[in-house]
């Protein structure tokens, strides 16, 4: 028979897949797994969500608009202005969550054979869209020791005649990074000398610790041409299942192309997008209580963690952090934790952060933990993995 698509043939299947397997096993033996490994909040969808859905009385659960109900598209607009953003309804186009924004952005800006700088370790999920964009990203690398900063000459070093585009998660997933000033001043020099385009993937937007402030780099006027924003309600509100994202362009050609892949799904679910709209009209405060809730969360696992020799950086947003271990396979070791590893029947998963990096043989030794339990749990299985990782080295030294 013929050929199939060489390109998904080839594509890495996420890490996290990888140890759905083990997990399973485990759960059949019995054995409680904790899910540190997962990027989906616990914290319940507000009431208000679901009420929208319920009170839904049309007859036809009909198409809605490609670019999405002018409703959601206002109200978010009006969201946006905290963060000292002013664009329009216009300007946003509603889609299928941050993830087919991405998709499609990344698709209106590029042809084959661009290059994407990206800056590893990153969301893994990323990869496939680069796959189906058949673009190179090219990777920027961040380190542990340096809490995952940059500096813009990190950036330069990498520019060739192919770059087009420069994409950055702010917060980070995995790193938990929040960029500061003389980052977002190097980006935006960069883009602006360099002739690029910027993705912003801004769906942690608020989830920022120690008092930071939100950002948007829809605040830079000198960028707002250049620019595409990613945006999403599934974790600041704690809605993943929602499918309900945005992309935010003050470009009309930009948004033009976008429409058209618009066009070409539809639309993007009714009933969800009614319910987003009671998020950002009666749930204002959500996101900051969420933000509240991940940072006590950090700060149960920091007092932990410290206590310990490990390398790891406090994070600065998001629900994520980058631990170093002192082992030669982090895999290997998050397979024993589910494999032959269990204390009064409880064990802890989490993700390998290999296949955050785009680099070879980076991250090896390097796990990611999400505060995705409560503190308890949190606690519990923090400690769990710290027992573990001696028992581990034990047998392995
Ligand atoms: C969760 C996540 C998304 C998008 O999620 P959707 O559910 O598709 O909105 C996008 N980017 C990053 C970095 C994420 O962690």
């Amino acid at each position: 028979m013929k050929e199939l698509s060489s390109y998904l043939k080839n594509m890495p299947v996420s890490s996290i897949r990888k140890l759905v397997k083990y997990a399973n096993k485990t759960d059949k033996k019995g054995i409680k797994v904790y899910h540190l490994n997962i990027g989906q909040p616990d914290i319940p969808t507000p009431k208000s969500y679901f009420e929208a859905i319920k009170n839904f009385d049309e007859k036809v659960d009909s198409y809605m608009p490609s670019e999405g109900i002018n409703e959601l598209r206002k109200e978010y607009t009006k969201y946006l202005e905290q963060f000292d953003v002013k664009v329009n309804k216009d300007d946003c186009i509603i889609t299928t969550g941050g993830t087919e924004g991405f998709t499609f952005s990344l698709l209106a800006l590029t042809n084959s054979g661009d290059e994407v700088l990206v800056f590893e370790p990153y969301y893994s999920n990323y990869n496939t869209v680069f796959a189906m964009a058949d673009i190179n990203p090219c990777a920027v690398t961040t380190h542990v020791e340096n809490n995952f900063h940059f500096t813009k000459s990190d950036i330069e070093k990498r520019i060739t005649n192919k770059t087009k585009v420069l994409l950055v998660t702010n917060p980070g997933n995995p790193t938990g990074t929040v960029l500061t000033k003389n980052e977002i001043k190097a980006i935006e020099e960069v883009v602006i000398e360099h002739d690029l385009y910027l993705i912003a993937d801004e769906v942690y937007r608020e989830i920022v610790f120690d008092k930071r402030k939100p950002y948007s780099f829809l605040s830079n006027k000198k960028l707002l041409n250049r620019l595409i924003v990613i945006d999403s309600i599934s974790k600041k509100f704690s809605a993943c299942g929602s499918r309900i994202g945005m992309v935010v362009t003050k470009n009309k050609n930009i948004r033009g192309l976008i429409y058209k892949l618009a066009l070409s799904r539809l639309s993007v679910s009714t009933l969800e997008q009614k319910a987003a709209v009671a998020l950002f009209k009666y749930e204002k405060d959500v996101p900051n209580k969420i933000r509240e809730m991940f940072e006590k969360r950090r700060d149960v696992v920091i007092s932990i963690l410290k206590k310990e020799k490990l390398l790891f950086r406090i994070p600065e947003g998001a629900f994520y952090l980058i631990l170093k271990l002192p082992v030669k396979n982090a895999e290997d070791f998050l397979i024993y934790m589910l494999e032959k590893f269990s204390y009064n029947n409880e064990t802890v998963m989490a993700s390998s952060a290999e296949g955050f990096y785009a680099t070879k043989g980076l991250g090896k030794d390097e796990i990611r933990i999400a505060f995705v339990l409560n503190e308890e749990e949190m606690k519990k299985s923090v400690k769990l993995l710290l027992r573990g990782l001696k028992a581990y080295r034990n047998n392995n030294e």
